[in-house]
């Protein structure tokens, strides 16, 4: 095809073949602001606290100038959008910098928002300040919860608008242009592998399989097909490990297509993700899916691995062996269906085995109830031996989103389920303060809610950050006790009700 004499060659939107990734460059923004960093990221390369304050990291994070002998590259990859094939997508808005070694450790610095690349499709590779803050905060919130995650480095806006929506009145709505530095020993994600299988280019498909697992996966060590078969049972291990983290601290990803899965089993792709407040397992933050509800919280297991299904699709000319592949995605359900009983248990404080009805009926109760989820798990700690059913219930009262209904309908089905909770603490060994020490290990404190981001957004378009300042040194420790910071153990304000995330 003829390309136009002044067209941008790199940056043109394309069908790529042959290749895993297209060299592009960042675009360089017209005024450039540092908004926040993550020093302990920047830590994790040497970088720092008085460095992140130089022009140079300024430049660096915010594709003002590209580092000297770096070649900067977006990546190809196809994938599942909403269970259906999507074809050729790549990283239309990311833009890898370079990777560092540093400690023996070896992470990728990548732009989210700094332009377009071929992948780019029909939107311009741009992110909106509101995005980037809620990516920036929930890598860095989720890292500090335990759960395996990409990370940010910073967030910075560019004195660029970027157009997002046409107003009602025909008027376009412009926002503030931002950029993230994600961080993460790598991006590869299911969708690599599925771009080559898809095209039958087996050539590359190996190519990539042995960079990922000599530089990612270097634990295994046989070759041939069993090399590609373990390192498909890897993936399916850390995917569990992932999901697993996201049921226990009511984490809802949204967009679980598979380009938006890691191979490193890291969550990814922050956008219209969101936090059970009521327990309701139905719910999905992301309005696009609001008709079927793929991506809802409790089906977050059962897509992740028909996710890891597709992946094996893509892995199947490396492996060729159907039955020990069925085997490897069978133990994806044998670790869930293991792990998560005993996780259920534990969030509750007990040792013994999982109660199944007694599991049930709690469900049952925190869906009906509108229970806040977080300060429920939370709060039960604090329950002890000697509490009453009703003491023991007042101590959760708190979680509940509508008191009265409580009390008209559901107190005694609530008092019941208290008393069977009463009566097998008492049984256990643990004392009140060692099985509240254990559940407060695992029960975080402190969330980033919907509003407390919606809050920073707000603050932040006018120019103020100090609460993006103040969410991030509160999330840094989720689990402990901050009582200078209590205002954010609260239910979601009447305002935030149904508030979903954006994605855009
Ligand atoms: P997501 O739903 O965020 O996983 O995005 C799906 C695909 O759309 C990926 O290939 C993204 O890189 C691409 N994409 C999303 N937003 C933009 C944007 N503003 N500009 C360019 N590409 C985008
Ligand atoms: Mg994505
Ligand atoms: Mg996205």
């Amino acid at each position: 095809q003829q390309l136009p004499a002044d067209s941008n060659v790199s940056n043109t939107r394309r069908q790529v073949f042959d290749a895993a990734f297209s060299f592009v460059s960042p675009r360089v923004p017209s005024k450039p602001k540092l908004i926040h960093v993550a020093d302990e990221v920047a830590e994790l390369f040497g970088i720092s606290k008085a460095e992140t304050q130089s022009l140079d990291f300024l430049n660096l994070v915010s594709g003002s100038s590209v580092y000297p002998d770096s070649k900067p590259y977006a990546m190809a990859y196809a994938g599942h959008q909403f269970g259906n094939w999507a074809g050729q997508l790549g990283d239309g808005r990311a833009i890898n910098l370079f990777e560092v070694l540093h400690n023996n450790q070896r992470w990728t610095l990548q732009l989210k928002g700094a332009g377009e690349t071929p992948y780019s499709r029909t939107a311009d590779g741009f992110a909106v300040l509101r995005s980037s803050i809620r990516e920036h905060l929930c890598s860095e919130a989720m890292y500090y919860l335990g759960v395996p995650t990409t990370r940010s480095l910073s967030l910075v806006t560019t004195g660029d608008k970027v157009l997002r929506d046409v107003l009602y009145n025909g008027n376009a709505a412009y926002e503030d242009g931002a950029v993230v530095c994600r961080v993460a020993p790598s991006f590869i994600r299911f969708g690599n592998f599925q771009l080559f299988a898809a095209r039958k280019d087996i050539k590359n498909l190996k190519t990539l399989a042995d960079y990922t697992i000599q530089y990612f996966y270097p634990e295994i060590t046989v070759s041939g097909k069993e090399k590609y078969l373990q390192f498909y049972q890897e993936v399916v291990n850390r995917t569990v490990e992932m999901v697993l983290h996201w049921q226990r601290v009511g984490f809802v990803h949204g967009v679980m297509n598979t380009d938006n899965m890691s191979i490193l089993g890291l969550t990814i792709d922050y956008g219209p993700y969101g936090w059970l407040e009521d327990y309701d397992p139905d719910w999905t933050p992301n309005t696009t899916d609001a008709e079927g509800r793929r991506y809802r919280f409790r089906n977050q297991p059962d897509i992740a691995l028909w996710n890891l299904v597709q992946l094996g699709n893509a892995l199947y000319p490396l492996i060729e062996d159907i039955a020990s592949m069925e085997q490897v995605l069978n133990s994806y359900s044998q670790q869930f269906d293991s792990q998560f009983p005993i996780l259920q248990q534990q969030k509750l404080g007990l040792l013994a085995e999982y109660d199944t009805p007694f599991q049930d009926e709690l469900i049952t109760l925190l869906t009906a109830s509108e229970t806040d989820m977080t300060i429920f798990y939370r709060n039960l700690a604090n329950v002890v031996k000697t509490d009453t059913s009703d003491e023991a219930l007042a101590k959760i009262a708190l979680a509940f989103y509508q008191p009265d209904k409580i009390v008209a309908t559901l107190k005694t089905s609530w008092l019941n389920w208290m008393e069977l909770y009463l009566e097998k603490i008492k049984a256990e060994v643990l004392s009140d303060e060692e099985r509240k020490q254990a559940m407060n290990t695992i029960n975080p404190k402190y969330v980033l809610r919907n509003y407390m981001a919606q809050l920073a957004i707000e603050a932040a378009e006018k120019e103020d950050y100090t609460l993006i300042d103040e969410l991030y040194t509160l999330l840094k420790n989720p689990y402990d006790e901050q009582p200078q910071y209590e205002k954010w153990f609260a239910k979601r304000p009447d305002w935030a009700r149904h508030k979903v995330g954006c994605s855009m």
